[in-house]
Protein backbone atom coordinates (compact mmCIF):
# COMPACT_ATOMS: atom_id res chain seq x y z
CA UNK A 1 0.00 0.00 0.00
CA UNK A 2 2.08 2.97 -1.39
CA UNK A 3 1.92 5.94 1.16
CA UNK A 4 2.46 9.67 0.37
CA UNK A 5 2.96 12.80 2.10
CA UNK A 6 1.80 14.26 -0.40
CA UNK A 7 -0.90 12.56 -3.28
CA UNK A 8 -2.64 14.20 -6.13
CA UNK A 9 -5.83 12.90 -8.04
CA UNK A 10 -5.14 14.42 -11.46
CA UNK A 11 -2.34 14.75 -13.57
CA UNK A 12 -3.09 17.71 -15.47
CA UNK A 13 -1.52 21.19 -15.51
CA UNK A 14 -2.75 21.99 -12.09
CA UNK A 15 -1.27 18.19 -10.58
CA UNK A 16 2.03 19.58 -11.86
CA UNK A 17 2.26 22.81 -10.95
CA UNK A 18 0.97 21.57 -7.18
CA UNK A 19 4.21 19.43 -7.51
CA UNK A 20 5.86 22.36 -8.49
CA UNK A 21 4.60 24.29 -5.21
CA UNK A 22 5.67 20.98 -3.33
CA UNK A 23 8.73 21.54 -4.61
CA UNK A 24 9.55 25.00 -3.47
CA UNK A 25 9.19 24.47 -0.22
CA UNK A 26 9.73 20.58 0.50
CA UNK A 27 12.20 19.06 -1.53
CA UNK A 28 12.02 15.34 -0.47
CA UNK A 29 9.01 14.27 0.76
CA UNK A 30 7.15 11.59 -1.15
CA UNK A 31 4.94 12.93 -3.87
CA UNK A 32 2.45 10.52 -5.52
CA UNK A 33 -0.25 11.37 -8.86
CA UNK A 34 -2.35 9.30 -9.80
CA UNK A 35 -3.63 10.48 -13.58
CA UNK A 36 -6.25 8.88 -15.93
CA UNK A 37 -5.20 9.33 -19.07
CA UNK A 38 -1.98 7.05 -19.59
CA UNK A 39 0.67 10.33 -20.84
CA UNK A 40 2.37 12.43 -17.73
CA UNK A 41 0.66 15.75 -17.67
CA UNK A 42 1.31 18.25 -20.08
CA UNK A 43 -0.01 21.66 -21.81
CA UNK A 44 -3.37 21.34 -22.83
CA UNK A 45 -3.56 25.20 -24.57
CA UNK A 46 -1.40 23.47 -27.74
CA UNK A 47 -4.02 20.67 -28.36
CA UNK A 48 -5.99 23.38 -29.87
CA UNK A 49 -3.30 26.39 -30.78
CA UNK A 50 0.04 25.46 -31.21
CA UNK A 51 0.17 22.14 -32.23
CA UNK A 52 -1.66 23.62 -35.46
CA UNK A 53 0.96 25.79 -35.96
CA UNK A 54 4.76 25.68 -35.27
CA UNK A 55 4.34 24.03 -31.82
CA UNK A 56 5.72 20.23 -32.14
CA UNK A 57 4.83 17.34 -29.85
CA UNK A 58 8.00 16.95 -27.76
CA UNK A 59 7.39 20.76 -26.32
CA UNK A 60 4.28 19.86 -24.60
CA UNK A 61 5.13 18.01 -21.59
CA UNK A 62 5.66 19.38 -18.83
CA UNK A 63 8.46 17.63 -17.21
CA UNK A 64 6.64 16.35 -14.20
CA UNK A 65 9.11 12.84 -13.88
CA UNK A 66 11.96 14.67 -12.75
CA UNK A 67 10.87 16.09 -9.99
CA UNK A 68 11.23 12.75 -7.49
CA UNK A 69 7.52 11.74 -7.81
CA UNK A 70 6.36 8.56 -8.40
CA UNK A 71 3.04 9.03 -11.24
CA UNK A 72 0.28 6.20 -11.22
CA UNK A 73 -0.83 6.47 -15.12
CA UNK A 74 -4.06 5.11 -16.94
CA UNK A 75 -5.68 5.11 -13.31
CA UNK A 76 -8.40 6.29 -11.87
CA UNK A 77 -9.58 7.24 -8.35
CA UNK A 78 -12.86 5.58 -7.62
CA UNK A 79 -13.09 6.24 -3.94
CA UNK A 80 -12.26 8.50 -1.06
CA UNK A 81 -12.08 7.87 2.65
CA UNK A 82 -11.79 11.13 4.11
CA UNK A 83 -11.33 10.04 7.72
CA UNK A 84 -9.12 7.02 6.75
CA UNK A 85 -6.97 9.24 4.81
CA UNK A 86 -6.91 6.88 1.96
CA UNK A 87 -7.71 6.50 -1.96
CA UNK A 88 -8.75 3.17 -4.01
CA UNK A 89 -8.09 3.52 -7.80
CA UNK A 90 -9.75 1.34 -10.49
CA UNK A 91 -7.46 -1.06 -10.09
CA UNK A 92 -7.85 -1.89 -6.86
CA UNK A 93 -4.41 -0.61 -5.35
CA UNK A 94 -4.89 1.63 -2.47
CA UNK A 95 -2.94 4.81 -1.46
CA UNK A 96 -2.73 6.77 2.00
CA UNK A 97 -2.05 9.89 2.22
CA UNK A 98 -0.93 12.80 4.70
CA UNK A 99 -2.22 15.79 2.70
CA UNK A 100 -4.25 15.05 -0.50
CA UNK A 101 -5.05 17.19 -3.21
CA UNK A 102 -8.12 17.02 -5.63
CA UNK A 103 -7.12 18.21 -9.14
CA UNK A 104 -9.35 16.17 -10.85
CA UNK A 105 -10.78 18.83 -13.73
CA UNK A 106 -13.38 18.13 -15.79
CA UNK A 107 -15.42 15.56 -18.39
CA UNK A 108 -16.65 16.92 -21.38
CA UNK A 109 -20.63 17.13 -21.52
CA UNK A 110 -21.43 14.82 -24.89
CA UNK A 111 -25.00 14.91 -26.76
CA UNK A 112 -27.84 13.35 -24.93
CA UNK A 113 -28.41 11.03 -28.18
CA UNK A 114 -24.91 10.27 -28.35
CA UNK A 115 -24.54 6.38 -26.67
CA UNK A 116 -22.03 5.06 -28.29
CA UNK A 117 -19.27 7.39 -27.76
CA UNK A 118 -16.90 6.77 -30.11
CA UNK A 119 -18.04 8.45 -33.58
CA UNK A 120 -17.96 11.90 -32.16
CA UNK A 121 -14.08 13.55 -30.55
CA UNK A 122 -14.95 15.21 -27.19
CA UNK A 123 -12.15 17.61 -27.78
CA UNK A 124 -9.98 17.60 -24.36
CA UNK A 125 -7.02 15.46 -24.58
CA UNK A 126 -3.97 14.24 -26.55
CA UNK A 127 -5.47 11.45 -27.83
CA UNK A 128 -8.55 13.56 -29.12
CA UNK A 129 -6.01 15.62 -30.43
CA UNK A 130 -4.25 12.73 -32.53
CA UNK A 131 -7.56 11.13 -33.61
CA UNK A 132 -8.63 14.69 -34.84
CA UNK A 133 -5.50 15.01 -36.61
CA UNK A 134 -5.46 11.76 -38.33
CA UNK A 135 -8.99 12.37 -39.75
CA UNK A 136 -8.07 16.22 -40.91
CA UNK A 137 -4.78 14.58 -42.55
CA UNK A 138 -6.66 12.35 -44.63
CA UNK A 139 -8.16 15.55 -45.95
CA UNK A 140 -11.74 15.09 -44.29
CA UNK A 141 -14.26 17.56 -43.64
CA UNK A 142 -14.75 17.73 -40.53
CA UNK A 143 -17.78 19.02 -38.60
CA UNK A 144 -17.17 21.17 -35.70
CA UNK A 145 -20.29 21.29 -33.00
CA UNK A 146 -19.95 24.33 -30.59
CA UNK A 147 -19.39 27.70 -30.73
CA UNK A 148 -17.42 28.18 -27.76
CA UNK A 149 -13.30 27.83 -27.04
CA UNK A 150 -12.72 24.55 -28.60
CA UNK A 151 -15.53 24.74 -31.47
CA UNK A 152 -13.74 28.54 -32.38
CA UNK A 153 -10.23 27.60 -31.80
CA UNK A 154 -10.58 24.02 -33.59
CA UNK A 155 -11.91 25.65 -36.85
CA UNK A 156 -9.46 27.74 -37.06
CA UNK A 157 -7.01 24.96 -36.70
CA UNK A 158 -8.09 22.94 -39.73
CA UNK A 159 -8.68 25.94 -41.84
CA UNK A 160 -5.48 26.81 -41.70
CA UNK A 161 -3.92 23.38 -41.40
CA UNK A 162 -5.62 23.15 -44.71
CA UNK A 163 -8.37 21.45 -44.01
CA UNK A 164 -12.15 22.09 -44.19
CA UNK A 165 -14.54 22.66 -41.30
CA UNK A 166 -18.39 23.49 -40.56
CA UNK A 167 -19.20 24.74 -37.36
CA UNK A 168 -22.21 24.39 -35.41
CA UNK A 169 -23.85 25.85 -32.61
CA UNK A 170 -27.15 26.68 -31.10
CA UNK A 171 -26.17 30.48 -30.60
CA UNK A 172 -26.40 33.48 -33.10
CA UNK A 173 -22.56 34.23 -32.87
CA UNK A 174 -19.12 32.26 -32.75
CA UNK A 175 -18.68 33.04 -28.78
CA UNK A 176 -21.77 35.00 -27.64
CA UNK A 177 -21.73 33.37 -24.19
CA UNK A 178 -18.79 36.10 -23.99
CA UNK A 179 -18.91 38.94 -26.82
CA UNK A 180 -21.60 41.33 -27.12
CA UNK A 181 -23.93 40.13 -30.47
CA UNK A 182 -21.98 43.04 -32.58
CA UNK A 183 -18.53 41.01 -32.56
CA UNK A 184 -19.82 37.34 -32.35
CA UNK A 185 -21.92 38.44 -35.31
CA UNK A 186 -18.56 40.23 -36.78
CA UNK A 187 -16.65 36.48 -35.59
CA UNK A 188 -19.23 34.75 -37.77
CA UNK A 189 -18.40 36.93 -40.80
CA UNK A 190 -14.67 36.59 -40.35
CA UNK A 191 -14.75 33.10 -39.99
CA UNK A 192 -16.79 32.58 -43.13
CA UNK A 193 -13.94 34.62 -45.24
CA UNK A 194 -11.85 32.78 -44.08
CA UNK A 195 -13.39 29.74 -45.43
CA UNK A 196 -15.36 28.15 -42.44
CA UNK A 197 -19.23 27.64 -42.86
CA UNK A 198 -20.65 28.44 -39.75
CA UNK A 199 -24.11 27.52 -38.83
CA UNK A 200 -26.01 29.39 -36.53
CA UNK A 201 -29.10 28.49 -33.98
CA UNK A 202 -28.90 24.75 -34.71
CA UNK A 203 -28.58 21.92 -32.21
CA UNK A 204 -27.82 18.38 -33.76
CA UNK A 205 -30.49 15.89 -33.17
CA UNK A 206 -29.00 12.43 -34.76
CA UNK A 207 -25.70 11.67 -36.22
CA UNK A 208 -25.37 8.54 -38.42
CA UNK A 209 -22.32 6.75 -39.91
CA UNK A 210 -22.29 4.66 -43.20
CA UNK A 211 -18.98 3.53 -44.38
CA UNK A 212 -16.90 6.47 -42.92
CA UNK A 213 -19.33 8.77 -43.95
CA UNK A 214 -21.09 10.89 -41.25
CA UNK A 215 -24.34 12.59 -41.16
CA UNK A 216 -25.46 14.92 -39.41
CA UNK A 217 -29.15 16.42 -39.03
CA UNK A 218 -30.30 19.05 -36.87
CA UNK A 219 -33.50 19.85 -35.33
CA UNK A 220 -34.60 21.93 -38.32
CA UNK A 221 -34.36 18.93 -40.10
CA UNK A 222 -31.12 20.12 -41.94
CA UNK A 223 -28.99 17.62 -42.62
CA UNK A 224 -24.62 18.05 -43.22
CA UNK A 225 -22.13 15.65 -44.44
CA UNK A 226 -18.53 14.93 -42.77
CA UNK A 227 -16.31 12.56 -42.85
CA UNK A 228 -15.56 12.78 -38.68
CA UNK A 229 -16.98 14.91 -35.94
CA UNK A 230 -15.52 16.86 -33.11
CA UNK A 231 -17.35 18.67 -30.27
CA UNK A 232 -16.72 21.33 -27.66
CA UNK A 233 -20.21 21.38 -25.45
CA UNK A 234 -18.37 22.71 -22.27
CA UNK A 235 -17.28 20.53 -19.25
CA UNK A 236 -18.63 19.10 -15.95
CA UNK A 237 -16.50 19.42 -13.25
CA UNK A 238 -14.99 15.91 -11.88
CA UNK A 239 -16.46 16.24 -8.59
CA UNK A 240 -18.16 12.85 -7.62
CA UNK A 241 -15.03 11.05 -5.76
CA UNK A 242 -15.55 14.53 -3.69
CA UNK A 243 -19.05 14.61 -3.06
CA UNK A 244 -19.44 10.62 -2.67
CA UNK A 245 -16.71 11.14 0.06
CA UNK A 246 -19.01 14.07 1.90
CA UNK A 247 -16.81 16.80 0.78
CA UNK A 248 -18.78 20.35 0.19
CA UNK A 249 -19.69 20.33 -3.72
CA UNK A 250 -21.52 22.92 -5.39
CA UNK A 251 -20.89 22.88 -9.12
CA UNK A 252 -17.18 22.07 -7.99
CA UNK A 253 -15.91 21.51 -5.17
CA UNK A 254 -15.70 24.06 -2.29
CA UNK A 255 -12.79 25.79 -0.87
CA UNK A 256 -11.94 28.37 1.16
CA UNK A 257 -9.51 30.86 0.21
CA UNK A 258 -6.23 28.55 1.42
CA UNK A 259 -7.81 26.34 -1.17
CA UNK A 260 -8.41 23.77 1.56
CA UNK A 261 -11.81 21.93 1.37
CA UNK A 262 -14.94 20.85 4.14
CA UNK A 263 -12.45 18.37 4.93
CA UNK A 264 -8.78 18.66 6.90
CA UNK A 265 -5.73 17.93 5.15
CA UNK A 266 -7.48 17.60 1.32
CA UNK A 267 -7.46 20.46 -0.50
CA UNK A 268 -8.63 21.00 -4.34
CA UNK A 269 -7.52 23.06 -7.17
CA UNK A 270 -8.09 23.92 -10.90
CA UNK A 271 -10.92 23.83 -13.20
CA UNK A 272 -12.80 21.92 -10.66
CA UNK A 273 -12.28 23.89 -7.72
CA UNK A 274 -14.70 26.64 -6.34
CA UNK A 275 -13.10 29.54 -4.98
CA UNK A 276 -13.97 32.92 -3.16
CA UNK A 277 -12.66 35.62 -5.39
CA UNK A 278 -12.58 39.19 -3.57
CA UNK A 279 -12.35 41.23 -6.68
CA UNK A 280 -16.03 39.62 -7.72
CA UNK A 281 -17.23 39.26 -4.29
CA UNK A 282 -17.77 35.60 -5.11
CA UNK A 283 -17.12 32.27 -5.15
CA UNK A 284 -16.06 31.37 -9.21
CA UNK A 285 -14.50 27.99 -11.35
CA UNK A 286 -12.58 28.98 -13.94
CA UNK A 287 -11.71 26.52 -16.86
CA UNK A 288 -8.41 28.24 -18.26
CA UNK A 289 -4.82 27.84 -17.80
CA UNK A 290 -3.21 30.81 -15.71
CA UNK A 291 -6.07 29.10 -13.00
CA UNK A 292 -4.94 25.62 -13.46
CA UNK A 293 -1.05 26.67 -12.97
CA UNK A 294 -1.30 29.66 -10.19
CA UNK A 295 -3.76 27.96 -8.17
CA UNK A 296 -2.17 24.94 -8.54
CA UNK A 297 1.14 25.93 -7.33
CA UNK A 298 -0.43 27.60 -4.30
CA UNK A 299 -2.21 24.58 -3.27
CA UNK A 300 0.94 22.76 -3.43
CA UNK A 301 3.07 25.53 -1.61
CA UNK A 302 -0.11 25.73 0.93
CA UNK A 303 0.19 21.63 1.23
CA UNK A 304 3.80 21.81 2.44
CA UNK A 305 4.05 25.35 3.92
CA UNK A 306 2.21 27.94 6.15
CA UNK A 307 -0.52 28.80 4.15
CA UNK A 308 -1.21 31.67 1.69
CA UNK A 309 -4.41 33.19 0.13
CA UNK A 310 -4.91 33.08 -3.54
CA UNK A 311 -6.75 35.90 -4.78
CA UNK A 312 -5.22 36.04 -7.79
CA UNK A 313 -7.96 36.64 -10.67
CA UNK A 314 -7.02 34.30 -13.99
CA UNK A 315 -6.44 35.66 -16.98
CA UNK A 316 -7.66 33.99 -20.20
CA UNK A 317 -6.87 34.01 -23.54
CA UNK A 318 -7.66 32.74 -27.63
CA UNK A 319 -6.47 32.59 -30.92
CA UNK A 320 -8.91 33.04 -33.38
CA UNK A 321 -6.92 33.03 -37.32
CA UNK A 322 -4.92 36.09 -37.02
CA UNK A 323 -7.15 37.91 -34.17
CA UNK A 324 -6.27 37.33 -30.21
CA UNK A 325 -7.66 38.22 -27.02
CA UNK A 326 -6.41 38.34 -23.45
CA UNK A 327 -9.60 38.61 -20.51
CA UNK A 328 -10.21 38.71 -16.79
CA UNK A 329 -12.83 38.35 -14.77
CA UNK A 330 -16.34 37.70 -15.43
CA UNK A 331 -17.12 37.80 -19.72
CA UNK A 332 -20.84 37.17 -19.57
CA UNK A 333 -22.92 38.79 -22.75
CA UNK A 334 -25.67 39.24 -20.45
CA UNK A 335 -24.19 42.00 -18.36
CA UNK A 336 -23.73 45.62 -19.61
CA UNK A 337 -20.95 46.13 -22.13
CA UNK A 338 -19.08 49.51 -23.17
CA UNK A 339 -16.79 48.77 -25.90
CA UNK A 340 -14.36 50.61 -26.89
CA UNK A 341 -13.02 49.87 -30.33
CA UNK A 342 -9.78 51.55 -32.18
CA UNK A 343 -10.87 49.39 -35.09
CA UNK A 344 -14.33 48.16 -35.12
CA UNK A 345 -14.02 44.30 -33.90
CA UNK A 346 -10.54 44.18 -34.64
CA UNK A 347 -8.95 46.23 -32.12
CA UNK A 348 -10.26 47.27 -28.83
CA UNK A 349 -11.57 47.15 -25.33
CA UNK A 350 -14.75 45.64 -23.85
CA UNK A 351 -15.73 46.32 -20.14
CA UNK A 352 -18.42 44.33 -18.32
CA UNK A 353 -20.07 46.00 -15.88
CA UNK A 354 -22.51 44.89 -13.14
CA UNK A 355 -24.34 47.89 -11.19
CA UNK A 356 -21.69 50.11 -12.51
CA UNK A 357 -18.62 48.30 -10.98
CA UNK A 358 -16.02 46.47 -13.70
CA UNK A 359 -16.92 42.61 -13.67
CA UNK A 360 -15.10 41.66 -16.84
CA UNK A 361 -12.35 43.14 -19.32
CA UNK A 362 -11.76 41.60 -22.87
CA UNK A 363 -8.88 42.93 -24.50
CA UNK A 364 -9.23 42.27 -28.11
CA UNK A 365 -5.79 42.35 -30.43
CA UNK A 366 -4.63 44.52 -27.32
CA UNK A 367 -2.04 43.39 -25.24
CA UNK A 368 0.19 44.08 -22.04
CA UNK A 369 -3.12 45.77 -20.22
CA UNK A 370 -4.23 42.58 -17.85
CA UNK A 371 -2.95 43.56 -14.45
CA UNK A 372 -4.28 47.70 -15.60
CA UNK A 373 -7.66 45.45 -16.36
CA UNK A 374 -7.49 43.63 -12.98
CA UNK A 375 -7.06 47.07 -11.20
CA UNK A 376 -9.66 48.32 -12.97
CA UNK A 377 -12.36 44.94 -11.60
CA UNK A 378 -10.40 45.67 -7.69
CA UNK A 379 -11.93 49.25 -7.99
CA UNK A 380 -15.72 49.77 -6.40
CA UNK A 381 -16.70 52.07 -9.17
CA UNK A 382 -19.27 53.49 -9.91
CA UNK A 383 -18.08 53.80 -13.99
CA UNK A 384 -19.94 55.36 -16.45
CA UNK A 385 -19.22 55.35 -20.18
CA UNK A 386 -17.02 58.21 -20.08
CA UNK A 387 -15.12 56.89 -17.77
CA UNK A 388 -14.02 53.76 -19.18
CA UNK A 389 -13.75 55.62 -23.16
CA UNK A 390 -10.37 55.33 -23.39
CA UNK A 391 -9.13 54.63 -20.13
CA UNK A 392 -6.92 51.02 -20.90
CA UNK A 393 -5.46 52.15 -24.80
CA UNK A 394 -5.94 50.05 -27.45
P1 LIG B 1 -17.52 26.30 -23.97
O1 LIG B 1 -16.56 27.39 -24.30
O2 LIG B 1 -18.34 26.40 -22.75
O3 LIG B 1 -18.47 26.16 -25.25
C1 LIG B 1 -19.50 25.20 -25.31
C2 LIG B 1 -20.27 25.40 -26.60
O4 LIG B 1 -21.05 24.25 -26.87
C3 LIG B 1 -21.24 26.57 -26.58
O5 LIG B 1 -21.26 27.13 -27.87
C4 LIG B 1 -22.54 25.88 -26.23
O6 LIG B 1 -23.72 26.55 -26.58
C5 LIG B 1 -22.39 24.67 -27.10
N1 LIG B 1 -23.31 23.58 -26.76
C6 LIG B 1 -23.69 23.15 -25.54
N2 LIG B 1 -24.53 22.10 -25.66
C7 LIG B 1 -24.67 21.87 -27.00
C8 LIG B 1 -25.39 20.93 -27.77
N3 LIG B 1 -26.13 19.97 -27.20
N4 LIG B 1 -25.27 21.00 -29.12
C9 LIG B 1 -24.50 21.93 -29.71
N5 LIG B 1 -23.81 22.84 -29.03
C10 LIG B 1 -23.89 22.81 -27.69
O7 LIG B 1 -16.75 24.89 -23.82
P2 LIG B 1 -15.68 24.18 -24.77
O8 LIG B 1 -15.45 24.95 -25.98
O9 LIG B 1 -16.14 22.76 -24.88
O10 LIG B 1 -14.38 24.20 -23.89
C11 LIG B 1 -14.24 23.23 -22.86
C12 LIG B 1 -13.35 23.73 -21.78
O11 LIG B 1 -12.03 23.96 -22.19
C13 LIG B 1 -13.84 25.00 -21.19
O12 LIG B 1 -13.62 24.81 -19.84
C14 LIG B 1 -12.90 26.05 -21.70
O13 LIG B 1 -12.75 27.10 -20.78
C15 LIG B 1 -11.61 25.27 -21.86
N6 LIG B 1 -10.81 25.83 -22.96
C16 LIG B 1 -10.26 27.04 -22.81
C17 LIG B 1 -9.54 27.59 -23.85
C18 LIG B 1 -8.92 28.94 -23.68
O14 LIG B 1 -8.83 29.43 -22.55
N7 LIG B 1 -8.49 29.57 -24.76
C19 LIG B 1 -9.38 26.90 -25.04
C20 LIG B 1 -9.97 25.66 -25.16
C21 LIG B 1 -10.69 25.13 -24.12
P3 LIG B 1 -24.61 27.28 -25.44
O15 LIG B 1 -23.75 28.46 -25.05
O16 LIG B 1 -25.87 27.64 -26.12
O17 LIG B 1 -24.76 26.30 -24.31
Amino acid sequence: MPHYRYLIVGAGMTGDAAVRGIREIDSSGPIGVIGAEPHPPYNRPPLSKGLWKDQSLEQIWRGTGSLDVELHLSRRAIQLDKSGKLVVDDRGTVYTFDKLLLATGGRPRRLPFDREGDRIIYFRTLDDYRRLRELAGAGRRIAVIGGGFIGSEIAAALTMTGGQAVMLFPEDGIGSRLFPAGLAQALNQFYREKGVEVITGELVSEITTTSGNTVLTTKSGRRIDAGGVVAGLGIQPEDQLASAAGLRTDDGIVVDEFLRTSAPEIYAAGDVAKFPNPALGTRIRVEHEDNANTMGQTAGRNMAGPPAPYHHLPFFYSDLFDLGYEAVGDLDSRLTTIEDWKQPHREGVVYYLRDGRVRGVLLWNVWGQVDQARALIAQPGPFSRQDLIGRLPA
